[in-house]
């Protein structure tokens, strides 16, 4: 038995690679592997259609959201989202780049202002770097701009391991500016109030499915606002008019993502698994915790369910800690080479069985080298 903590591409449900080896060659007796349907016929369009009925229902998306399927994973999505949003407030007949508001919470939203700043002004409005992100900074610090065109943060640090455990409101400060999300790494992991934001967009390949798609979920109101150098594919009212189908999408990977959420579906939804991820979440934690032999530097209150780097005391052993884990079927535990030391990430389809094999091994290594 083995268990992979990737941090994504990541560990997908074994059932959902079962049906999907079952389908390779002949899906339900059309003679046709997936990969080989044209996206328009009768038989693909089932698999699209069922796919974004059930990531609808599962994370309670209302009604005034569209949800799309992209391309070019959520670095793409840094620059498309300014694109899209940037002239939000531009005067009547305009298309003009004002200032976007971003919280730096870790090495993905750095990334983020970084493309940002290409395409409109950024302010930063709050940063917890001199934390050496540790922290997520409280909202009542944030130096919001009046005339915002949109708040951009991301709700859950793959790297860093921190991850929002409060939606901030943000329309008080910047007069009605929308919330826009990156949740690349624990959307459907946990219940969210998708009203709340403007936008929620994330890469697949965590706890969706296979690298290569995106998701974005839109109010559609703010759809039509593209700057005019957008590209067509990446012009969220093109592609929301098409109904994800302006370019050819990636099929084989929207089609791995809706077995993906038949399979939540079946696990008791998105609230069920969420109280999966805090009985995961406390038993990893709450080992380290308990220990000198290893540490996690986050503070508890942002602390990620999903992605949970830690540190030896000895760093001289963490090659013999990786080597041995692979023995035992632990696989993919190194850190990000940004931050050092161990990761685990344990998304939705990482069984609370292979959280209590790591905390065994953890244990078990540190008796014999403590
Ligand atoms: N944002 C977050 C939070 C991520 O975890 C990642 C990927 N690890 C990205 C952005 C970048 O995603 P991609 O490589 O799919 O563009």
């Amino acid at each position: 038995m083995v268990y992979n903590f990737s941090a994504g591409p990541a560990v997908l449900p074994r059932e959902v690679l079962q049906q999907a080896a079952d389908e390779m060659l002949d899906w339900h007796g059309s003679g046709m592997s997936v990969m080989e349907m044209s996206h328009r016929g009768r038989e693909y369009m089932s698999i699209i259609e069922a796919a974004l009925a059930d990531v609808r229902e599962l994370f309670a998306i209302p009604s005034n959201y569209k949800v799309l399927f992209l391309q070019g994973g959520a670095i793409a999505e840094n620059a498309i989202i300014p694109m899209n949003l940037a002239a939000l407030r531009s005067p009547a007949g305009k298309r003009e780049a004002g200032v976007a508001d971003y919280i730096d919470t870790g090495s993905w939203s750095t990334k983020s202002i970084k493309e940002a700043a290409r395409y409109c002004r950024v302010n930063v409005a709050a940063s917890s770097a001199p934390q050496k992100f540790a922290a997520i900074p409280p909202r009542a610090e944030w130096k919001l701009s009046s005339d915002a065109a949109y708040v951009h943060i991301c709700t859950n640090e793959t790297i860093d391991g921190v991850e929002y455990q409060f939606i901030p409101d943000v329309t008080a400060d910047t007069n009605g500016a929308p919330l826009v999300a990156d949740m690349s790494s624990h959307i459907l992991s946990r219940e969210v109030d998708v009203s709340k934001y403007g936008v929620i967009y994330g890469g697949a390949q965590k706890n969706i499915g296979p690298a290569g798609l995106t998701l974005v979920i839109v109010r559609e109101d703010l759809l039509g606002h593209a700057l005019p150098f957008c590209p067509s594919a990446f012009d969220w009212k093109i592609v929301a008019d098409n109904d994800s189908m302006y370019n050819t999408p990636p099929t084989y990977a929207i089609y791995i993502a809706g077995l993906v959420f038949q399979w939540l579906k079946r696990q008791g939804g998105v609230a069920a698994m969420e109280q999966r991820n805090i009985a995961k979440a406390n038993l990893l934690y709450g080992y380290l915790d308990s220990t000198e032999f290893y540490s996690n530097r986050i503070a508890h209150d942002c602390r990620s369910r999903m992605n949970v780097p830690f540190f030896l005391r000895d760093e001289s052993l963490n090659d013999s800690f990786l080597a041995s884990a692979k023995e035992r079927g632990l696989l993919q535990l190194k850190g990000h080479k940004s931050v050092g030391g161990m990761r685990a990430s344990i998304y939705n389809a990482m069984p609370i069985e292979g959280v209590q094999a790591l905390v065994d091994y953890l244990r078990d290594f540190e008796a014999k080298h403590g």
